[in-house]
């Protein structure tokens, strides 16, 4: 989506341009009003006669006269059928079935007229749910929910189909990748029922930037495309919209080229044994802390044997020497796997070593670790010894059958090796469940050097891509207890704790929902973000949406605990959830006001630097 102003036609095209150079295949444009509708038509003759013949998505909200023009003007128009034909008020209102039905014929006579000019002229339709932007109706009957969301799209379908309407694509998004994937299954279900399956365009709104955007947008594209669900793709970032597309064409290779893994035919899993429409955690017995209602875990698992304090250091274990003190960043593994020899040192935070077996079983001290068993032969050798230490037990494509013929009970760590990771894994989990195995499980992750270097991104941002696309669904579902990824380094610890945040299992770090901007956006988002982050970004598991507009911005942040909204030029509001506190702040001061209300709320807490 581009992010100049509709008006600036020389700056669209130029964008589109740089959009399309970079891999977008579709560009939508904001059209808030008439005047940029019509300047639709300019924008397209542009690029027309240089030769770009890229289909063009007019976005609209609130305003069907603007839908209606540009309708004759692009290939695409999108419609948010929460606020098509409704101004949000956020209000609770009862709704009889008479007053329900009166309010879906007001809305069949508002957004007919449009239907028809899309029939007339060929032009297809996005019906684009936001959970962050339900209508009043919606919500007052089915509350922030999946079943709402969809519901809200039906209510659009249904004024379509009823005009014998068909060409267009759905999309259900949120900030929240459970919600999200939550409500696209159920459309789906919903559609096949229907007997009429359309199209779904997948996206995460307002994923955020740099690597939590990318890991955001990759758990909740990735879950969806692993399902076989979505046919477009919008990657949303706070970062020139020419930064996106590479992104969304990497997940859809990493989601759809099962082929490259060099597997045996993984079993169907003909009926799916974990709840497809909402949160549900696959009931385990915990171990070591691991599993049934802890939090899910990250295991460290350096390159290099650790032989001196400062190699505990990538995965946010830092020691001073001077005071001779240790500390712990939010992101401190939970467990480190060693070979080789034990770890000269005592290990600090609540840090605890997994070891082979091999080696384990001459520590003198094995109380503060545990071993990894890789054979059910080394299981008898663990059990013989009476040990009272929980061990970790190695899973692989290899050993999978021996091990369940084994009546061993451990930490089941899930290497599917050279197989498809993630039908690997929840089809073991599948077995392990079917067996009655209620064991906790932790997702070994290799990310091969190989998964780099494609559509021009960075080798971080590959692996970071890769590994949420691979272990995503898997959290999403509540299926997995931890992460061990491979190679161990500071890259692969981040990515681990981010896929646990963007799953909404862990926060670790402050969440920043900001909006990808467009031409409606009223101060440098970037920029802004940036600010914020560098004033608020220790603030662990607190969620702040940045947004450019106040017209979309409060819904668009549903999920958020603070707003930052731009409502003029120069000029803020505040929002503490999804009620404004203050307005008609100066940029100057919004970023001190908005660290007020956080005090204010008792969720404030210095940053280390200042203390
Ligand atoms: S919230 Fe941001 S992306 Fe959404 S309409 Fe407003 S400025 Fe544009």
């Amino acid at each position: 989506m581009t992010t100049t102003d509709t008006m600036d036609t020389e700056g669209t095209i130029a964008q589109t341009i740089r959009m399309v150079e970079s891999g977008c295949e579709y560009v939508r444009i904001t059209a808030p009003s008439l005047k940029e509708a019509e300047n639709l038509r300019n924008i397209r003759e542009g690029l027309h006669k240089r030769g770009i013949k890229v289909p063009l998505i007019a976005d609209i909200h609130f305003t069907p006269n603007a839908a209606e023009l540009a309708a004759r003007i692009v290939e695409k128009v999108r419609v948010n059928p929460g606020n098509y034909a409704d101004k949000k008020k956020f209000e609770t209102i009862e709704y009889t079935d008479a007053s329900y039905q009166a309010e879906i014929e007001r809305i069949y006579k508002r957004f007919s007229p449009l239907v028809k000019i899309c029939k007339e002229n060929g032009t297809a339709m996005r019906i684009g749910t936001n959970h962050g932007s339900l209508s009043d109706r919606i919500m007052s009957r089915y509350g922030d929910t999946p079943h709402g969301m969809v519901e809200s799209a039906f209510e659009f379908i249904r004024i379509c189909e009823d005009h014998n309407f068909h060409q267009l694509v759905i999309s259900m998004k949120s900030s929240n990748t459970q919600v999200m994937v939550q409500a696209y299954r159920l459309l789906m279900q919903r559609m096949i029922e229907h007997g009429r399956v359309y199209p779904l365009h997948l996206g995460v709104t307002e994923a955020g930037e740099g690597e939590d955007g990318r890991i955001k947008s990759a758990v909740g594209i990735g879950t969806l495309l692993m399902d076989g669900i979505g046919d477009t793709v919008r990657v949303s970032l706070t970062e020139a919209p020419e930064y996106e597309a590479p992104v969304a064409k990497y997940i859809v290779d990493v989601c759809t080229q099962p082929e490259k893994f060099q597997a045996a035919a993984i079993p169907d899993i003909n009926k799916p044994f974990y709840h497809p429409f909402e949160f549900h955690r696959r009931e385990t017995i915990a171990y070591q802390g691991i599993g049934h209602s802890q939090l899910p875990r990250v295991v460290a698992a350096p390159q290099e044997p650790i032989v001196s304090e400062s190699g505990l250091e990538p995965f946010g274990h830092i020691f001073h020497p001077i005071p001779d003190k240790w500390s712990m960043d939010e992101q401190g593994a939970d467990w480190v796997f060693q070979s080789g020899s034990p770890i000269p040192f005592m290990l600090p935070n609540g840090l605890k070593a997994i070891y082979p077996f091999s080696l384990w079983k001459y520590l003198k001290t094995q109380e503060e670790s545990a071993p990894l068993l890789t054979t059910p032969e080394e299981w008898s050798e663990w059990a013989s010894a009476q040990s009272a230490t929980t061990p970790f037990i190695l899973m692989t494509p290899d050993n999978f059958q021996s091990w369940l013929d084994c009546p061993a009970k451990g930490i089941r760590v899930l290497d599917p090796g050279q197989q498809h990771p993630l039908y690997t894994w929840r089809y073991w989990i599948s077995v392990l469940d079917k067996q009655g195995i209620q064991d906790p499980v932790l997702l070994k992750l290799e990310v091969h050097p190989s998964h780099t270097g494609m559509h021009n991104l960075t080798e971080e941002a590959c692996h970071q891509i890769y590994a949420s696309c691979m272990s995503g669904a898997l959290f999403i579902d509540g299926l997995a207890d931890g992460i061990w990824a491979v190679p161990g380094n500071a890259l692969h610890n981040r990515i681990s704790f981010g896929i646990l945040q963007a799953s909404r299992h862990r926060m670790t770090r402050t969440e920043y929902i900001s909006c990808p901007s467009c031409g409606r956006t009223l101060f440098d988002l970037m920029e802004t973000t940036a600010m914020i982050r560098s004033r608020t970004e220790h603030l662990k598991g607190v969620k702040i949406g940045i947004m450019g507009c106040i017209v979309n911005g409060p819904g668009e942040m549903a999920d958020a605990d603070y707003g930052y909204v731009g409502s003029g030029p120069g000029i803020i509001s505040l929002y503490r959830g999804q009620n404004m506190v203050e307005k008609a702040i100066k940029t100057e001061f919004a970023v001190d006001k908005l660290i007020d209300l956080i005090r204010e709320d008792g969720r404030w807490v210095e940053p280390l630097s200042a203390i």
